[in-house]
């Protein structure tokens, strides 16, 4: 995903090559980006702010170890920070009340309420085994209250009817008291939503919330909506406690930024993400992977590897002018593959690169593991002679046992990477040169 910020962080990341430290003078040129980057992401201003002193409070004098470059571990502490005030970990819907547990849905009109309403009820019948009462209380818009009642049933969850003629408190009622009676488990209640934010309309659903007494009272917000989230959000953080929020239209191409703000400003946690129109649209928010969007970080992870690998292009690129013009990827070729990873500071390094949940699955002995794997790799290569690297096929069993003994390993090791060094050949022989210059450019510029 192609971001403004990636490519602002690329640029100054490439100035502070070679600078061994996170000094004030290095992190204010990045932070003003970063800032920048984030406004453009439609975050709120305080927010930035705030999270801009944060993130150089901590990157502030972080050692830059081995090969790591001052920019990535600015890249890595402003990702992590992202997602923790994005908040950490699952937060699912609490239902520890006695039952029914009220659900209560607050937001503007054309967030996605009535939506979310149905997604979240049948979230909680398929996921959670539960028996989902669903009622509307919009009164102003009996196309609402018609809406509601179509997608409850696609949600395979029951409606309680409602008409515009009664006031929502006496609805509120009258849906938990049969929700009692027939024993549901969870009442979720949609509510009307303005276009914009109203007294009268504030008033209503803080009484609601005062009839029902939710265990939870969502906020759903849309995550298009960038800067005017965040008057919604306080409005509504005002009137309520909220418990929770639920980002919709995350399909949309919005960077997001409205999840950071939102979250600051509610302080409630984000719960889900509503990724479609579609009753099943809804997702676990991941924190995390949000940063990421926010972030680009795909695109910062390429360009930090760049950075710190300082990958050969003339050598990607004779290798891809080989892979077009038919000639085989040889083993020779697998050996600068090799070497090209242990150019880029060997696999630790190459971890902190990535977003951080994908680097805590890789445990310190996985890594050291797998860098002695790479030795190993090489050290068998170059017991080849240049033709067994030039045409593998010749070697059988007698030339896989010289050049076993010759790296010291086991026949077996040899046997693997021959093996993969056959995944990788097939690989890009499906390439043709094409693809393969794309993914080179990815990793080197
Ligand atoms: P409400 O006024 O808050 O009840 O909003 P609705 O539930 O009627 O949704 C308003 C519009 O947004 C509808 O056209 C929905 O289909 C659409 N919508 C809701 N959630 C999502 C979502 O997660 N993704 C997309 N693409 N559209 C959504």
């Amino acid at each position: 995903m192609a971001s403004a910020l990636s490519e602002k962080l690329s640029r100054i990341v490439k100035e502070m090559r070679g600078q061994a430290r996170i000094t004030e003078a290095n992190v204010a040129d990045m932070m003003r980006e970063v800032r920048l980057a984030l406004l453009e992401a439609d975050v709120a201003l305080p927010v930035v702010r705030d999270f801009v002193a944060r993130v150089k409070e901590k990157a502030l004098g972080q050692e830059v170890v081995g090969s790591l470059t001052p920019g990535q571990v600015l890249v890595s502490v402003v990702n992590r920070e992202l997602a923790a005030t994005m908040g950490q970990g699952v937060a699912d819907i609490n239902l520890a009340a006695q039952p029914p547990a009220v659900i209560l849905m607050a937001g503007l009109q054309g967030a996605g309420k009535t939506t979310t309403t149905a997604k979240l009820a049948k979230h909680l019948i398929e996921k959670r085994k539960k028996k989902v009462l669903t009622v509307s209380g919009d009164v102003y818009r009996p196309a609402a209250i018609e809406q509601l009642k179509t997608v409850t049933k696609q949600a395979g969850a029951e409606w309680f009817p409602s008409t515009p003629d009664q006031k929502p408190v006496d609805i509120a009622h009258a849906a938990l008291d049969y929700a009692r009676k027939r024993h549901f488990d969870v009442l979720l209640v949609d509510t009307a939503g303005r276009l914009a934010i109203d007294e009268a309309l504030m008033l209503e659903i803080k009484q609601l919330h005062a009839t029902l007494n939710p265990v939870e009272t969502l906020f759903v917000v849309d995550a298009m909506q960038g800067q005017d989230a965040i008057n919604t959000a306080k409005a509504f953080k005002e009137a309520l406690p909220l418990t929770g929020i639920i980002l919709t239209k995350m399909d949309g191409d919005s960077r997001g930024g409205a999840a950071l703000s939102v979250r600051a400003i509610t302080g409630a946690p984000i719960k889900f993400a509503g990724v479609s129109e579609k009753i099943d649209g809804l997702e676990v928010f991941d924190a995390e992977r949000h940063a990421g969007r926010i972030l680009g970080m795909g695109d910062i992870v390429a360009l930090v590897e760049q950075v710190t690998a300082g990958v050969d292009m003339a050598q990607a690129q004779r290798l891809a002018a080989k892979v077009k013009s038919g000639e085989g990827f040889d083993l020779d070729d697998f050996l600068d593959q090799i070497r090209q990873m242990k150019k880029m500071g060997g696999l630790s390094s190459f971890m902190d690169k990535l977003p951080s949940a994908m680097a805590a699955k890789a445990s310190e002995a996985d890594l050291s593991r797998a860098e002695k794997d790479i030795k190993r790799k090489e050290g068998i290569i170059c017991s080849m002679t240049p033709l067994e690297r030039r045409k593998p096929d010749v070697i059988k069993a007698t030339r896989k046992r010289r050049i076993a003994a010759g790296a010291g390993v086991h026949v077996q090791e040899v046997n693997r990477l021959l093996k993969e060094f056959e995944q990788m050949q097939g690989m890009m022989k499906k390439m043709k040169g094409g693809g393969l210059m794309k993914m080179m450019k990815r990793m080197g510029g």
